[in-house]
């Protein structure tokens, strides 16, 4: 066996947003696939758990782990690229930054990324991370096969015609089922995308927004609770041929500049201390969120760096309900002393057939709310939550909220396929932990 990589318990502390401290017995960072199973056989002969991290990107305690912590950041890269299907085989602590660029010196690309690109393969897929699109679906939409080593130790391959179970169990799969090793995914012939962000009416922005986030590919609109505007932002393929620009605007979007801008933080402080000045402060917020066009490579637009750090909850409705839901949401938000000067972020996505995807069976919108690190309280994220959960919101896994198992298992059509596959996989639960049990049953 060759050497294992071990590191201190303490040099992982806690999650990006800081809400959820780790304290490991041992943290592992194998490099080899067999090195993975040594570790699951030495966490089972010591009768300790054993929990998959990724970047440690999740704002819940999803990724928090009992016993030991493996990361998967010494095992990376391109496994196999098919030229024939364009699906891309990679090792599980990929990062999604890695990917865009590797995927485009072979003239082929991602037909969909989420807000940020520093999580990992493994772990984006495992909690159902998404981004925008009427036409598109998550990650976990996006994978053709994985490789995963279970409690027994076995390294089993799983697709839609091999452990066939174990695939649409595990291209959502929590952490839960084993550690994965490797991600195939479908990919699309390289492409550029049209960046437009521009500011409209919000109330006009949300009626129409069902029909226009099928026209374009890719759209979202942000807005702040009781200002009047919405900005909206669309992604439109391109050809790959088309000349970059408006890169100077890449630096000063959205979620750059607005939902990660400190200038909020101090905002919200004055509306605390004088709450007069909520309205005309939503105002200043909307007329100074950003407008501008830019065409690049999709891993350069999709994505944004958050430079100042946040928590974060994301409901995912019915399309069919997107009217009445959000109606409701504007008024709660108006009428309470608890909502923030803080931009909600409104996005689409197909209905896929993966077990616990929150876009599972149905056409989706997402609505997500953000609340500042120095927040004492998440009071503004619990009104969003449960102003949602009213109208059958699903919340995203990898983010905060309050649903536990007897709710989750009214909203997932799956829930119980899912669970027995996990009681077959893992009857001696391994890889679980308290809040994993706390969604999923003990
Ligand atoms: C700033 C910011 C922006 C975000 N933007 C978006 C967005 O636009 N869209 C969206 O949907 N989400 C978004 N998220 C949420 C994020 O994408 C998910 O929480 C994602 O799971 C984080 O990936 P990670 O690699 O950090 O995984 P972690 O948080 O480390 O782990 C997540 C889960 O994956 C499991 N896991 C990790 N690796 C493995 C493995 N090898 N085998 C089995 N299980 C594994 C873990 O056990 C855990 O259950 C954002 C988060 C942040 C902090």
């Amino acid at each position: 066996m060759a050497k294992v990589a071990l590191g201190s318990a303490r040099e992982i502390r806690a999650n990006w947003s800081k809400n959820v401290e780790f304290a490991p017995t041992q943290v592992v960072h194998p490099r080899s696939e067999r090195e993975i199973v040594h570790h699951i056989a030495r966490a089972t002969a010591h009768g300790i758990g054993i929990r998959a991290m990724g970047a440690g990107h999740s704002f819940s305690a999803i990724a928090k782990p009992e016993g030991a912590l493996l990361t998967l950041d010494h095992y990376r890269g391109l496994v196999h690229l098919d030229s024939d299907t364009g699906e891309v085989t990679l090792r599980a602590g990929t990062r999604l930054w890695e990917i865009g660029p590797m995927l485009a010196q072979h003239d082929r690309a991602l037909e969909v990324m989420g807000d940020i690109d520093r999580q990992s393969i493994a772990g984006a897929v495992s909690t159902g991370t998404h981004g925008t699109g009427g036409r598109f679906t998550g990650v976990s939409g996006l994978v053709t096969g994985l490789k995963i080593v279970l409690a027994n130790g076995d390294a089993v391959w799983a697709d839609s015609e091999h452990n066939v179970k174990l695939f649409e169990a595990a291209r959502l799969g929590l952490g839960a089922l084993g550690i994965i090793v490797e991600v195939r995914l479908r990919t699309v012939p390289l492409y550029k995308l049209h960046r437009r962000e521009y500011s409209a009416p919000l109330e006009e922005t949300a009626a129409r927004f069902l029909e226009t986030s099928m026209e374009q590919d890719h759209q979202e609109f942000f807005f702040v609770p009781s200002g009047r505007r919405a900005v909206v932002r669309e992604l439109n393929h391109v050809p790959a041929e088309s000349s970059n620009r408006g890169m100077g605007r890449v630096r000063t979007s959205i979620e750059s500049e607005v939902v990660g801008n400190g200038a909020l933080a101090l905002a919200n402080r004055l509306v605390q201390a004088v709450p007069a000045t909520k309205r005309p402060l939503s105002s200043a917020v909307s007329a100074l969120m950003p407008a501008g066009e830019a065409v690049h490579f999709p891993y350069r637009l999709f994505v944004a760096s958050r430079r100042t750090r946040f928590r974060e909850c994301e409901m995912a409705i019915p399309a069919s309900r997107f009217g009445e839901a959000f109606e409701a949401l504007t008024r709660a938000l108006e009428g309470s002393t608890r909502s923030l000067i803080f931009p909600l972020e409104v996005r689409r996505a197909a209905a896929d057939d993966v077990w616990l995807s929150t876009a599972s069976e149905r056409d989706t919108v997402y609505i997500a709310a953000h609340n500042p690190l120095h927040a004492e309280s998440d009071d503004y994220l619990h009104l969003v939550h449960d102003t949602l959960v009213a109208f059958e919101g699903r919340p995203h896994w990898g983010k905060m909220h309050w649903l536990r198992e007897t709710e989750l298992r009214e909203l997932y059509p799956n829930f119980e396929q899912f669970v027995s596959v996990r009681d077959e996989l893992d009857p001696d639960r391994l890889f679980s932990t308290p809040y994993l049990d706390s969604l999923l049953g003990g």
